[in-house]
């Protein structure tokens, strides 16, 4: 395995704007990559042969729904699957971890994308003991292990931790608090998890430490500010098709003898 730089969370800042100097150059950005990441999934389609699977992990209230429609508004609906992870079932809980994750892992010719993931078992389970400390600890490898299989198999990981800070989480819970349209997404289930903030932020640093692998790497990405997290993951999402390069077939009907009745 490759030794990739380190990320370093604390090192940086949720507020970053990434490559874009301003709102408007980000939104114009996005604007363009959205459309390409739209026609290169048409050819990813084609093509029928490769996959592409985007990991969307963050605390609550760090936009991984809001990124989803950013970033991948202009792919048509049939092109991209969008799969929740929330609570296990009764029935995932009697297999293993990764059971329902394989079973949502994008066919040939698609993009998925996971609003959280089989990540949350290195994080949530972490923090909150849900696991015996033993089975976690085999997990990073058994994720690595898993991430392979499936870049060996056609699908390309792309791994997004959406990295929001403490205060401007605050202000998104008030507000959810708040605003009529945004109250049906709180959950003191979150003020739970907020209280274990610095369990969390430790658990995102092991997590980044023993799962960014040279065949599935991990981006983190200021989620301060929205218009900066959308463009910074459309800018990389646009880049990792580009370097797919699906292509249309080479099919040809000149030498047929046939008429379109
Ligand atoms: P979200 O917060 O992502 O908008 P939900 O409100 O449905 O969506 O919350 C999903 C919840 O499920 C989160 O609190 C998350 O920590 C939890 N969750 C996800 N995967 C697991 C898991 N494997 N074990 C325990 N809890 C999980």
């Amino acid at each position: 395995m490759t030794v990739l730089p380190r990320l370093d969370l604390a090192a940086i800042d949720p507020a970053g704007t990434g490559p874009f100097a301003d709102k408007e150059a980000a939104a114009a950005q996005l604007a363009v990559d959205a459309k390409a990441i739209g026609a290169l999934q048409d050819r990813l389609h084609a093509e029928g042969t490769r996959a592409l699977l985007v990991v969307l992990q963050g605390i609550d209230t760090s936009g991984k729904d809001g990124t989803v429609r950013g970033v991948f508004g202009e792919v048509g609906p049939i092109g991209v699957a969008v799969t929740p992870f929330g609570e296990p079932t009764r029935t995932e809980l009697a297999h293993d971890f990764l059971w329902r994750i394989h079973a949502a892992v994008p066919r040939r010719g698609m993009i998925g994308v996971f609003n959280r993931s089989h990540y949350e078992e290195v994080l949530v389970v972490k923090v909150r003991n849900l696991a015996p400390a033993a089975a976690v600890e085999r997990a990073y490898g058994q994720i690595n292990d898993f991430e392979r299989l499936l870049v060996e198999t056609g699908t390309t990981v792309l791994k997004f931790m959406l990295h929001v800070s403490k205060d401007e989480q605050r202000k998104r819970l008030e507000e959810r608090r708040r605003d009529p349209e945004k109250r049906w997404k709180f959950n003191p289930r979150d003020l739970e998890d907020r209280g274990s903030w610095d369990g969390f932020a430790t658990a995102y640093q092991t997590m980044l430490d023993r799962t960014s692998t040279d065949w599935a790497p991990w981006t983190v990405v200021p989620a301060d500010r929205k218009w900066a997290r959308n463009a910074i993951v459309a800018d990389r999402v646009r880049k990792t098709l580009e370097a797919m390069d699906p292509k249309y077939p080479d099919l040809d009907w000149s030498g047929q003898e046939f008429s379109v009745p």
